[in-house]
């Protein structure tokens, strides 16, 4: 809220909204929007709409509540730093959620593809972030909504089409301890803090890679034609679980398509 000098008032810098020659109380009412979203809108309803259509408060009042709360399942050492640097941004996380609390999303760290944990996390039709780690550094995303996104199964499977032994490598990593460098855990807070907030609200992340010397974005993979997540509800756990080991069948006990079933991710996503 910056003052204009007509009495005015100017909401926002990069994007703003100038609102000229106000009386003194719709100048106190704008003032105390200042680094709010929600307004109570009742008293002066025609600013209130200019601020909604400019995208600078929320559409509906009633659909603002509480802040973001995100799970982190991650090895000891990591998942401290990381709830740490989530709290710091305003998303409830750690010791602010009871074991069974629901959240609003499930981050889900491992090392060198997706946690085995996504399946499982997709059949509760739940919202889930991806972090892999792995020797040359970590990538954040994408952020999966069941149903709705591609799944962690079609990242396995797009990456099982680029490298033929990769089911085999991705079960041995699935064994082993996610670990991050120390010097990358700030930023890689910072990433998945920012990715928790965008996946919450709807919008698509995307895949940030960093690594210590480079930082690059890119797209979340599209479905791969081979897995059954988009005609799947992920309320449905039988089907969830189908498309989760549909493509080794169990009673096949082979590994690699297990693996590409179980759904599993390049280690290093900046390639692709
Ligand atoms: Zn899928």
């Amino acid at each position: 809220m910056l003052a204009l000098p007509d009495n005015g008032v100017r909401v926002g810098l990069h994007h703003y909204v100038d609102f000229p020659r106000l009386d003194a109380p719709q100048r106190e009412w704008l003032m105390a929007l200042e680094g709010s979203r929600a307004a109570d809108s009742a008293p002066y309803s025609f600013l209130a709409h200019r601020l909604r259509t400019a995208g600078l408060i929320a559409e509906d009042d009633s659909t603002v509540s509480g802040p973001v709360s995100a799970r982190v399942n991650a090895p000891r050492s990591v998942r401290a730093a990381l709830e740490s640097a989530l709290r710091a941004s305003g998303i409830r996380a750690g010791e602010d959620i009871a074991a069974f609390e629901p959240v609003d999303v499930e981050v889900l760290v491992s090392f060198g593809s997706p946690s085995l944990t996504a399946i499982d996390v997709l059949a509760r039709d739940q919202p889930h972030l991806l972090v892999v780690t792995d020797d040359a550094g970590v990538s954040v995303g994408p952020f999966i909504r069941p149903g709705t996104t591609p799944c962690s199964t079609c990242l396995g499977l797009h990456a099982a089409d680029g490298d033929a032994a990769w089911p085999y490598i991705a079960i041995q990593c699935d064994g082993r301890r996610a670990r991050v460098d120390p010097h990358l855990v700030p930023e890689a807070a910072a990433l998945i803090a920012r990715a928790v907030r965008a996946g919450t609200a709807g919008h698509d992340p995307g895949v940030w890679r960093l690594a210590p010397d480079a930082l690059t974005h890119h797209g979340t993979p599209h479905r791969h034609p081979e897995c059954h997540c988009g005609s799947v509800l992920g309320d449905d756990l039988e089907d969830c679980e189908a498309v989760g080991f549909e493509f080794g069948g169990a009673d096949s006990v082979d590994l690699g398509e297990l693996a590409k079933g179980a759904g599993t991710v390049p280690g290093n996503l900046s390639h692709r």
